[in-house]
């Protein structure tokens, strides 16, 4: 892979546009279909380069790049928990030289001297999921899931059933915080994995892929007496919103958690500094093997919690911790055929059918083989023997081809389809604009034809984030589409006029009734007033999550001004595009696919007729209560009550502009100690120049 330093703009450009569009299908496959396409060595690999690609060219970071967000919104059935302070991931490393990198960057975000050690606190990765625990006096009040990590899911009672969970903290009760929300990670034994397993099979009931989806599917359970049955556990490792924090130290914080009656995990240490870091993880990944729970690497935190405070946030992880990951585990097996599933996008993605084989105590079965150019490059056969590796619950990816076990005569280079298998349209592989190089992933061209496509279509447009509707799920979807009752977003709107007609009628399918069907149609009427961002959302067009369905509701407030954009008659085309690549944050894709969708005439119908059916509110601008929101500011000089990088992430998350050059649009101008050219030009254009104080007494208040 080319050094991202030596890329031209346009390439790095493409090639995040191709990467966060991978990305955020893998997420929702992941976080929303629990059916991860890839394993999660490569997944983190592919975050990594989208990474490393936004820190070399900040302008592509955009508010709806997978680097922006966290997990998936909370699940039906549960209340709602909003986090005071959220949930978020941690950042990842793979190897010695990302830790140590890792040390570098806390090093000069806090502007420490060479002599000064930082000392990290090493916990195990445990993997299973995290939960926040809000006990109020020290009594157990509230329990939540980590959900998008702003919003989780209520799962009080279903916690109040671990043995590892004081309902009452011990101790002496004049010394518990008013508010304190421990953190921690609900996790299955593998003992407890394999028993459960065992009695599911029994049972005839669904196995889990391993003990963390075990965990899960045990603990976010609408009856609580199957999470009782479950005997989970729980390791005690952050907390969230607390009146009082009893420590300055992370070591010194789960010491207090071990004396309220939290389990703390047994290998948790202080190392004074990043080489005893390293040794740790060196020694946690020896006794991986002998513990009865799974681990997916070690977690550093730095250990001093005012330095915590200041180093802060970036959008979804802490500065102040990093995650060092095990590396994936492999086999050999064959395979022994390659099939073509079609997703919703219409790509085609090979699927390698393999000689089942145990990686790491899972069999595996299947394995991605992700586009066809990658076979090519692998050059894998039907009938090959392959290296697999996987690392979690996912499906595992082959790695390369065991040549010397080819046997020439009986296999035969992969012939990819040019067609669609499920529709039989032509699946081409785009040009890309910029580059001139073709798309790596063939798609079919069958659009609202393709079943693969129109289904998947059909249920995005319902889903939670879009139109959510109550009793019309996947399922429902699935069957009115086969009974052709349902072929088009519009058919749902049409569908209790069309009902009366029909001989067949739904209240009659099994599982509705008349007070099902009731209640279905009610529901379908209460979304005919939709908010414009979550309709457009709805539309499934490619490149459009929730982040740029807002950016656009934003920019055309309404749906018939959208429209009106990219009307056939429209007399300046040219100047449309342009408008849309000139919105801050929408790039090439973006705008290509968007033009693409609103221009063609099959969609053009579908959302008129839709406009009869429904009416699109159009978009409110929320009033934003930051003293400096939307503000440019500048620093220069050296800053002495908070470093350079400190100032800009305080500004930015404050919705303030952080801009590098003094102009007529500068709104403020913070000059620290021997200023100089900066400072003379922004006097010169009469720019407000304040002192650091000043500035920090101005976000304050
Ligand atoms: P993460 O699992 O990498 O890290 C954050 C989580 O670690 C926390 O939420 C917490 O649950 C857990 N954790 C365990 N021990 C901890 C400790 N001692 N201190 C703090 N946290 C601890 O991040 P994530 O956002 O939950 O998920 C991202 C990961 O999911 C990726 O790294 C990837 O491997 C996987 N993923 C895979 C795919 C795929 O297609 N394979 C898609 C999406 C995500």
């Amino acid at each position: 892979m080319q050094d991202v330093s030596t890329l031209s703009l346009e390439e790095a450009t493409t090639e995040h546009r191709d990467l966060s569009s991978r990305i955020e299908s893998l997420n929702k496959a992941y976080y929303q279909e629990d059916a991860p396409l890839v394993e999660d060595a490569e997944y983190d690999a592919l975050f990594k380069r989208l990474k490393a690609l936004e820190e070399a060219y900040p302008k592509l970071v955009h508010t709806d790049s997978p680097t922006q967000k966290v997990g998936s919104a909370p699940a039906k059935g549960f209340g709602k928990v909003t986090h005071a302070v959220p949930m978020l991931s941690l950042d990842n490393a793979f190897n010695s030289d990302d830790l140590q990198e890792f040390e570098s960057r806390v090093r000069r975000f806090l502007g420490l001297p060479p002599t000064e050690d930082v000392a990290f606190f090493a916990e195990p990765k445990i993997d299973g999921l995290s939960a926040s625990l809000r006990y109020e006096k020290g009594q157990f009040v509230q329990g939540a899931t980590r959900g998008d990590g702003q919003v989780g899911e209520d799962i009080t009672a279903n916690l109040r059933t671990l043995k590892d969970l004081p309902l009452q903290l011990a101790g002496d009760r004049a010394g518990f915080p008013d508010v304190f929300e421990v953190r921690g990670e609900v996790y299955m034994s593998i003992p407890d994995f394999q028993d459960l397993n065992k009695r599911q099979a029994e049972k005839s009931e669904k196995v889990f892929a391993n003990p963390r989806n075990a965990a899960a599917g045990s603990l976010r359970q609408l009856d609580t007496k199957i999470t009782a049955s479950r005997n989970l556990r729980l390791f005690a490792y952050a907390w969230g919103d607390a009146s009082d924090v009893p420590g300055m130290t992370q070591a010194e914080v789960l010491q207090q958690f071990e004396n309220w009656g939290f389990s703390v995990n047994p290998l948790s240490k202080v190392c004074g500094n990043i080489s005893e870091a390293i040794d740790a993880y060196k020694k946690i990944e020896e006794l991986r093997s002998n513990l009865d729970y799974d681990i997916d690497g070690v977690v550093f935190k730095v250990n001093r919690l005012d330095w915590q405070a200041r180093l802060g946030f970036v959008s979804r992880s802490p500065r102040w911790a990093i995650a060092h990951k095990f590396p994936a585990e492999k086999a050999t097996t064959v395979v022994q055929d390659i099939e073509i599933q079609v997703g919703r996008t219409g790509a085609l993605t090979p699927v390698a059918r393999l000689e089942p084989v145990s990686v790491g105590g899972v069999i595996v079965s299947n394995a991605t083989l992700h586009n066809e150019e990658e076979i090519e490059r692998k050059d894998v056969r039907i009938g090959d023997t392959v290296v697999i590796q996987r690392a979690g619950d996912v499906i595992p990816q082959v790695v390369e081809v065991v040549l010397e076990k080819r046997d020439a005569e009986k296999t035969v280079p992969f012939d990819f389809p040019k067609t669609c298998p499920v529709c039989g349209s032509h699946a081409i592989r785009e040009i890309n604009p910029t580059t001139g190089k073709e798309d790596v992933v063939r798609r079919c061209t069958g659009g609202l034809i393709c079943e693969a496509q129109v289904v998947e279509t059909l249920k995005h447009f319902v889903s939670r984030n879009a139109f959510d509707i109550d009793g019309l799920g996947a399922k429902q979807i699935e069957r009115f589409y086969e009974l052709g009752w349902v072929r088009n977003p519009v058919d749902i709107f049409t569908l209790e006029e069309e009902d009366k007609s029909r001989l067949q009628k739904i209240k009659n399918l099994e599982g509705f009734g008349t007070k099902a069907v009731t209640n279905l149609f009610e529901a379908i009427n209460e979304r005919r007033q939709i908010d414009l961002d979550r309709f457009i959302y709805a539309l499934g067009i490619r490149h459009i999550g929730q982040g740029n369905a807002r950016l656009l509701a934003k920019n055309y407030l309404t749906l018939e001004s959208l429209m009106a954009a990219f009307a056939p008659d429209q007399e300046d085309p040219g100047k449309t595009y342009v408008d849309l690549l000139n919105i801050d944050g929408i790039g090439g894709a973006v705008a290509d696919a968007v033009k693409e969708f609103f221009s063609e005439d099959q969609n053009r119908d579908i959302l008129a007729r839709l406009q009869g059916q429904l009416s699109v509110i159009p978009f409110e601008a929320p009033d934003d209560d930051s003293p400096v929101a939307g503000k440019t500011v500048v620093f220069t000089g050296s800053l002495e009550l908070m470093t350079r990088a400190e100032a800009k992430a305080r500004a930015e998350s404050l919705s303030a502009k952080v801009s590098g050059s003094v102009s007529a649009k500068t709104d403020y101008l913070v000059a620290g100690a021997k200023a100089g050219s900066k400072l003379k030009k922004a006097e010169d254009l009469g720019v407000t120049v304040l002192t650091e104080q000043e500035w920090l007494d101005l976000i304050s208040g």
